[in-house]
């Protein structure tokens, strides 16, 4: 065993591929950005900032890549550590995963998932969601995505889930919105995404001003989308974070509507303690590389 322990990070993004070789303690030793061109452009110049770390500082002892989806979470599926079918030109069946493996070590440990999975996975260990083994990240911004912690575990069933495209009732104000969810139109991300919001009221949504009606059918739809989470995984909390999130104000407007739609039904003391139930990110600016250091952390522990 070695007496250092490094472990590599990587946010892969649909704008930009961030990678980070940290300490034990999560101390950054380097980092590097690239942005997302074609992936063997892209992945090649991760590879080379990891084999260059390696030859510096020592081996990696495991990696975690947290990456934008749809993607193959399944172990034993034969395109495991791939990415499905994006709309990112060049990216549809990427073998992210393989390519790191064949460029690094076969026998790295190495952590793939959702940047939300890892996200929720990041915030469980070192951020809002420490001690929590039910716990929500829901990710508001260019899409809607979430990941989950059900009894310790990150939940995942045939695939990851889809929390952003589950479908809600249309608000009677808001008919002749069509949703910009190319697969749904109203689904959740349709309805409720930062660019929903831009086409629905034809500007920016950072400019619409907090009185603005836009954000009274904001914290409604979020909430609805809540709801259906709460009564589906009972989390003990949930952390909301994304670009819209930004506009804090919508915590508790969100708040007060998801108890409203909630209607008491649902018996459990975190609910009743709402401050502490929906809750920004504790990881804020750092939640992408965390959640990749986040998977290489289990992917060690998961072969020790
Ligand atoms: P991505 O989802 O692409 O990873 P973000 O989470 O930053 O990135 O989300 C970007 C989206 O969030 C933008 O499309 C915009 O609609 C929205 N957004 C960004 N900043 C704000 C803000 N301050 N207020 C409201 N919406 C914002
Ligand atoms: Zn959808």
């Amino acid at each position: 065993m070695k007496n250092e322990n490094f472990f590599g990070a990587i946010e892969g993004g649909g704008t930009k591929f961030i990678c980070a070789v940290a300490d034990e303690h999560n101390a950054i030793l380097r980092e590097m950005r690239v942005p997302t061109a074609l992936p063997q452009a892209t992945l090649a110049a991760c590879a080379d900032f990891f084999l260059q770390a390696q030859h510096d500082l020592g081996e990696l002892t495991a990696l975690g890549i947290a990456c934008f989806g749809p993607l193959d979470p399944r172990p034993t599926s034969p395109t495991y550590g791939q990415i499905l079918a994006t709309p990112k030109p060049g990216w549809e069946n990427t073998d992210v995963l393989g390519f790191f493996r064949t460029a690094l070590s076969t026998h790295l440990p190495i952590g793939f998932d959702t940047d939300v999975d890892a996200a929720v996975l990041a915030e469980s260990r070192w951020g809002a969601g420490q001690g929590l083994s039910n716990l929500v990240y829901l990710t508001i911004g260019t899409g809607i995505g979430g990941g989950a912690l059900v009894n310790g575990q990150l939940l995942h069933g045939y695939a990851h889930p889809e929390m952003g495209h589950i479908l809600l009732p249309v608000h009677p104000a808001d008919i002749s919105f069509k949703g910009v969810c190319p697969f749904h139109g109203t689904c959740l991300e349709g309805l409720a995404s930062g660019p929903a919001i831009e086409a629905r009221w034809n500007q920016p949504a950072a400019s619409l001003p907090q009185n603005h009606p836009a954000w009274q059918l904001e914290a409604h739809y979020l909430a609805l989308g809540l709801v259906n989470i709460c009564l589906t995984l009972a989390p003990e909390r949930i952390i909301l974070g994304g670009g819209v999130m930004n506009q804090s104000f919508l915590f508790p407007m969100i708040r007060s509507e998801l108890t409203r739609l909630l209607g008491n039904y649902l018996q459990m003391p975190q609910i009743a303690d709402m401050e502490n139930y929906i809750v920004p990110t504790g990881l804020a600016g750092i939640a992408g590389l965390y959640g990749g250091l986040a998977l290489a952390h289990q992917a060690l522990q998961n072969q020790q």
